[in-house]
């Protein structure tokens, strides 16, 4: 027999985790509620941002611009927001924190030069607006994330791999696509010097951000629970709850099964990212979960000059891409590392398990990782002084399930994120929960918001059930 997909209990914790939020816990009332009118079920990035967008988009207070609907928490639907484990404890609380899309995933993309829209300028643009959405949410909610625009250097350690994307982007830049114009190169004769980055043999200079993530997703929540969760509120927040098995009721309401009872929900919203075949089959094999790891390092001393921008370090073919965020504070978050575990599938392909480390040779990988790759740092004692894994959803054509899931009335899905949901899931969930309050389709919202059309959660992508 196969196992359910679910979150699996007693994950390893993250840099990002060790100081759990008041409300990581948290269940609102000691019982769950019997009904509700919106259930959203996941508390990561995905799901927050949904429900936060649903409470704000029904909240009376918002038209007439008062704060005194706001705390009666306004007439809306009633929404419950249900996690398997903590808060915010999936892989939005242990990925890198990095905002950004690369340029060689830019370069690769299908059939762009022939897309009238040009695929790749229409997805650099809109990584560039989810990373406005994540600033005006932290700036309008007064988030205490380390929000952060900037700078990142895409770097090659091969001849082979820099020459080739650079000529890649040469001919797209003299085809006048628009996503060049934000983009520079750095060429082998400087790119050691400019990336600081050893035996770099050119590399790009992209937009990007960065942020705290886990600060981020329970900051937003707090404000949340203050404003709509109240005795008689309309957000109710159930952690620790796998919600194990999703069903329709003769009704047409949508049932969620769970260890502490039912909940019955007119609609759904399944923010499960790498497990979300685990609640509806039409998922299997459209949403594979993978493992990966991060680390975080910081230096013995501070290091001079700082760090300001983040990183991708493209080590060839055989081996693969890490990224690097360098925090405020001189500590370092990097993940990647895939091709110490490659070979061994069971580690990692279908595998769920966060609550375990890959073996300590692939976990050697972290030590004396600055040291060994950046000029300037030989001397620096930076230390890994954390390290981590964590579960991503991997979609077969690379892109998220975002809309109605087709022959499920009641259930709306923002899903499968790959390694990039934090440049892909804010506008998603703001047009998530425009489609739940205003009844629209995603062929209603999709230009309007400026989300890309191959997001659709249509049934031509999800093929037959597995
Ligand atoms: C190691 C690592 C590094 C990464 N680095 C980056 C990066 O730097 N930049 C980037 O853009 N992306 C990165 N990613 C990917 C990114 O973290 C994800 O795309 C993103 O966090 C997905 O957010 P989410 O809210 O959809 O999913 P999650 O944060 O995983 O949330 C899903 C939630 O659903 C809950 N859930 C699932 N099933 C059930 C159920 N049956 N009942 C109740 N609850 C359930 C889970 O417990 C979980 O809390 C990384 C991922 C990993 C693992």
């Amino acid at each position: 027999m196969t196992r359910q997909i679910l979150p699996v209990p007693n994950p390893v914790t993250s840099y990002w985790l060790r100081e759990p939020h008041a409300f990581a816990d948290l269940q609102s009332t000691l019982c769950l509620p019997a009904h509700c009118d919106i259930a959203v079920i996941g508390a990561g990035l995905a799901g927050v941002l949904s429900a936060y967008h649903i409470l704000k988009k029904t909240d009376r207070a918002e038209d007439s611009g008062t704060e005194a609907g706001t705390q009666e928490g306004g007439a809306g639907p009633r929404v419950v927001l249900i996690d398997a484990r903590q808060l915010c404890s999936g892989a939005t609380g242990r990925n890198g924190g990095h905002v950004k899309v690369q340029v060689n995933t830019l370069v690769n993309l299908p059939d762009s030069a022939t897309d009238s829209r040009n695929k790749r300028s229409a997805f650099q643009d809109y990584v560039s607006r989810v990373m406005l959405e994540l600033k005006h949410i932290t700036e309008e909610e007064d988030l205490d994330c380390e929000f952060e625009l900037r700078r990142s250097f895409d770097v090659f350690t091969s001849t082979a791999d820099a020459e080739s994307t650079y000529r890649k982007y040469e001919e797209a830049r003299k085809n006048g696509e628009l996503w060049t114009q934000n983009v520079s190169w750095i060429g082998a004769d400087r790119a050691e010097q400019v990336t600081s980055i050893k035996g770099a043999k050119g590399a790009f200079s992209v937009p990007a951000a960065s942020f705290w993530p886990y600060k981020f997703v329970t900051g937003l929540l707090e404000r949340m629970v203050k404003r709509w969760g109240g005795e008689g509120g309309r957000l109710n927040v159930q952690m620790c709850t796998p919600v194990t098995s999703l069903n329709v009721s003769s009704s047409g309401a949508e049932l969620l099964a769970t260890h502490r009872g039912t909940i019955t929900a007119a609609k759904v919203v399944l923010a499960t990212n790498a497990y979300t075949a685990g609640l509806l089959p039409v998922f299997k094999g459209n949403i594979v979960p993978v493992r990966g790891m991060a680390s975080h390092h910081r230096a013995g001393g501070a290091v001079h000059p700082h760090l300001t921008n983040t990183y991708n370090i493209n080590f060839g073919p055989d081996k693969g891409v890490d990224y690097l965020n360098p925090r405020p504070d001189g500590g370092i978050v990097v993940g990647g590392g895939a091709w110490m575990f490659r070979q061994d599938e069971r580690s990692w392909k279908n595998n769920f398990d966060d609550a375990h480390l890959f073996p300590p040779d692939v976990m050697g990988y972290w030590r004396e990782y600055m040291q060994d790759r950046f000029l300037g740092w030989e001397n620096s004692n930076s230390k890994n002084d954390s390290a981590w894994t964590g579960i991503m959803g991997r979609t077969n054509d690379g892109q998220p399930f975002v809309g109605r899931v087709p022959g499920r009335e009641g259930v709306w899905a923002l899903v499968g994120f790959n390694g990039g949901g934090m440049a892909i899931i804010a506008l998603c969930a703001r047009v998530v929960g425009r489609m739940i309050v205003e009844g629209k389709g995603f062929e209603d919202l999709w230009e309007e918001e400026g989300l890309l059309e191959c997001f659709r959660c249509s049934e031509e992508r999800l093929g037959s059930p597995q």
